[in-house]
């Protein structure tokens, strides 16, 4: 038996309820994996709200890391006794042990800790996708990148530092924006103080930014347009304040021939080969000293719903941990 997470509904952080459930034993293509952390994610909240539907009762939770207890017929890349980490579908890994498929999970490197893993394979698989499988992006290039201060925003400040790419953040409050700068980013602005889109064209010399990544959604998009140059690049890749309203795709050409993309990291991770070679950038840039995993918030698993509260609340920074 193994302590889950369960939703039966959905709704807000209060439908996060704990159950025991049997882990039992993996088939064909699967592992049985002991949770030692596990990562929490604003696409938790997404799919606990119903905002990303899930077929109910679900558990939750994408992104965990442990030590491989039994393995199906066919899996051939872990063995028992293997230390391993993921970002994956199906959700559930807010618990103690589970069986799931194990193509998406990923031999962990001695040098990287069972919560640093927790912490960042589906923020860290992220960004290596959103640097270098969404557009091409070349030292020197200016990205404009959204909640800065988050999760996957301390990991893409420094990621692009260490590529030679001017990153330009935003974050919520001066603390946050300070927390940017010292992961990287060449300059943050406090989208809630002040009007930051005439602040990116003023950073740019008036030419506006090469790439905009956005996971923050309705309250930034138009202005994320408004601080490309033409022919620049508009990664959409989060809804945090809500997702972006329908939208009208002439204005992508009014603004200069822009161009417009709307990824999620499970295309990019689908098969096992793109998954490990990602995997494996990310454990180079971790070992390598480019990029430090940040654990801002622990929460032990059964306060997972104070763990949502402060996520939503936009009270946490850098990745959040549920302990096993
Ligand atoms: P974060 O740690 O970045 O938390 C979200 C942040 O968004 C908040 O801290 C807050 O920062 C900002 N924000 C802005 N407006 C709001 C709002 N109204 N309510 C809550 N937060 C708001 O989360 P993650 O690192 O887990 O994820 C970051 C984003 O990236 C999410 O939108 C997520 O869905 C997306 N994502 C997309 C993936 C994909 O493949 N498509 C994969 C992984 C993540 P501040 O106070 O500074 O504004």
């Amino acid at each position: 038996m193994a302590m889950t997470v369960m939703i039966q509904e959905a709704g807000g952080p209060e439908v996060l309820k704990l159950s025991d459930r049997e882990v039992g034993a993996p088939g064909p293509g699967e592992v049985r994996i002991a949770h030692k952390a596990c990562g929490l994610n604003f696409i938790d909240t997404y799919q606990r709200s119903g905002l990303y539907p899930l077929a109910l009762p679900h558990a939750l939770g994408m992104e965990a890391a442990g030590v491989i207890e039994a393995v199906g017929e066919g899996v051939t890349h872990l063995k028992p006794g293997d230390r391993g980490a993921y970002a994956a579908t199906p959700p559930g890994a807010y618990s103690e042990a589970r069986v799931m498929p194990a193509a998406q999970v990923c031999p962990l490197p001695d040098g990287i800790s069972f919560e640093e893993a927790a912490a960042m394979m589906l923020k860290g698989m992220t960004v290596e996708y959103l640097f270098h499988r969404t557009t091409p992006i070349a030292k020197g290039d200016t990205v404009l990148f959204h909640a800065a201060a988050g999760g996957v925003g301390l990991i893409a400040c420094q990621w692009a530092r260490s590529e030679g790419i001017t990153l330009i953040g935003t974050a919520g409050t001066d603390e946050k924006c300070a927390l940017a700068l010292e992961h990287g980013a060449t300059h943050c602005i406090n989208y809630r103080s002040e009007d930051w889109a005439a602040r990116v064209q003023e950073l740019t010399g008036g030419t506006g930014v090469d790439v905009v990544m956005d996971a923050v959604g309705a309250d930034t998009f138009e202005g994320s347009l408004n601080s490309l140059m033409p022919l620049g690049m508009m990664i959409s890749f989060g809804n945090a304040s809500g997702p972006v309203p329908p939208f009208n795709l002439g204005v992508l050409g009014q603004k200069g021939s822009l161009k417009l993309t709307r990824p999620t990291l499970f295309t990019h991770i689908a098969d096992r080969a793109s998954c490990q070679e990602m995997a494996d950038h990310l454990f180079g840039k971790v070992l390598s000293g480019d990029v430090k995993i940040r654990i801002d918030q622990r929460f032990p698993l059964r306060d997972v719903r104070a763990a949502h509260e402060a996520l939503e609340a936009r009270k946490t920074t850098g990745s959040t941990i549920l302990q096993i």
